[in-house]
Parts: C-alpha cells; structure tokens; sequence
C-alpha cells in the first residue's frame, strides 16, 4: 500500500494497484456513510469516494488550488447527512472548525447523529441558507464557503453568507447542478450565468470545474472574494 499527500490533509492511496483519495479519520473506528476504512502505520484513513463526494471528483479533475486545509474555518451550506462535509471535518482537524447548515429537519437528524455528535470541530445548524441573518450570532468570520444547496439560486445564496460571514480573500467553492437550475438549458450556459452573479458581486472566479464522469451536469466552481 502507498500514501501521499496531493493536498494538505488529503490524501491518495494505493491499494492494489488502484488510487483512491481518502482523509485521515478524525474519529478513528467510526464509520459516516459506510465508507471503506483503511489503517497504515497505526493510523486510519476513510476513502473519499468521488462518486459520492463532488469535492473529491473536482479534486480528480484537476482542481488547481484546494482551499480546505487543515485549521481552516468553513461555513458548509447543504450538508445534508454530511457525507461529504463529514471529509471536510477530516481535512480542517482539530484545529479548523465546520459549521454545517442545512434547511431540512431529516437529513440534518441523520447529520447530528452521524456526524456532528462525534466530532468536536463541527456546529450543526438547521437553516435557510437564503437568510443568513438568522444565524449570524452562530459563525464568525470563515476562510471558506462551501455551497451545495442544489437550488436554482445557489449563486445569490453564496454571495449573502459571503457579505456576512467571509473573510476578504477568502475563497467560495460551489458546485453547480445544472439541471435544478434550468433542465432546458445547456449546462455551460447555466454555469456562465451562476459564475457572472458572483463576479459581479467581489468574486473573482478562478476555475469552474466539470464533474463528468462521476457526477453529470454538474460543475464545481473555484473563487475568490476580494470585496
Ligand atoms: N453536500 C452534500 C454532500 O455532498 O454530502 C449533499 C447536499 S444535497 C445535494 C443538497 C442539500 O441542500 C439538501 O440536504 C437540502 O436539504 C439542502 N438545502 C436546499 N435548500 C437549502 C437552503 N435554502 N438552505 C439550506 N440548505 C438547503
């Protein structure tokens, strides 16, 4: 078996002749969505799988720059069960913290219990995304929102949790689905539009990523706020 290490606090294994990404676990013996986990010099790791995670599939798509590091502050909106936000929590460690927000009471049950219960660095909160006022006493300012909301207005939703609770410099990743915002539409076209409200708004888009082939019509886009 062989580890390294392509971006701080994420890792690449090498189990028989095949690559996987994985994090090393923050809560060694717990498994979050019976992920596979793998142990290497005493220490335990959870293979990211990127069929599930879209940060992992826009990391195998070349990503260029990983803003997630260890000790980062990351405001998730749409954890869901936290699947993919359960990594995150792996990658920012003790040092780092995630405030997770979601707008639906059932996944957000199965996100206590699977996740946030279990690690010391993750806040659940249960809200709407699309009024940040109403948890601005809950989050500090962070290095990183995350956006995963899967609604037509993603872009809008992103720039007001940025005037509230992102640093100047501090980086957006959102994962675009083009089909929740306009099935009708090509999804570059869709993606061009997302991207133009956040320019529009301090961002300065990066990269947009496409996710195919592990997650279709969706993209995941890099940016920067420099207000
Ligand atoms: N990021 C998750 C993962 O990779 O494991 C998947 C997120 S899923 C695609 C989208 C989530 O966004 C759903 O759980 C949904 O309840 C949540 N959501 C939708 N609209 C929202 C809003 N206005 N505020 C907060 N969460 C919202």
């Amino acid at each position: 078996m062989e580890l390294s290490q392509p971006y701080p606090g994420v890792y690449k294994l090498r189990i028989d002749s095949r690559e996987h990404l994985a994090t090393l676990n923050l809560t060694p013996g717990i498994s979050v969505y019976g992920e596979r986990r793998v142990t290497i010099n005493g220490d335990e790791y959870r293979i990211w799988n990127p069929y599930r995670n879209k940060l992992a599939a826009a990391l195998l798509k070349g990503l260029s720059e990983m803003p997630i590091r260890p000790g980062c502050r990351i405001l998730y909106l749409g954890t869901a069960t936290g699947t993919n936000c359960s990594h995150v929590s792996d990658i920012v460690g003790v040092e780092g913290h995630v405030w997770g927000v979601d707008i639906a009471p059932r996944p957000m049950r199965d996100f206590l219990e699977r996740v946030a219960r279990h690690r010391s660095n993750v806040s659940p909160i249960l809200g709407d995304a699309r009024r940040p006022e109403a948890y601005s006493a809950l989050i500090p300012l962070v290095d990183v929102i995350y956006a995963d909301v899967a609604q037509p207005d993603q872009a809008s939703i992103v720039i007001r949790n940025a005037r509230l609770f992102l640093k100047p410099g501090g980086w957006a990743l959102m994962a675009i689905k083009s089909r929740s915002i306009d099935v009708t539409r090509p999804p570059e076209e869709v993606y061009e539009e997302q991207i133009g409200e956040l320019k529009a708004s301090g961002f300065t888009v990066l990269e947009v990523v496409e996710l195919e082939p592990y997650e279709r019509d969706h993209a995941m886009a890099l940016a920067r706020y420099q207000p």
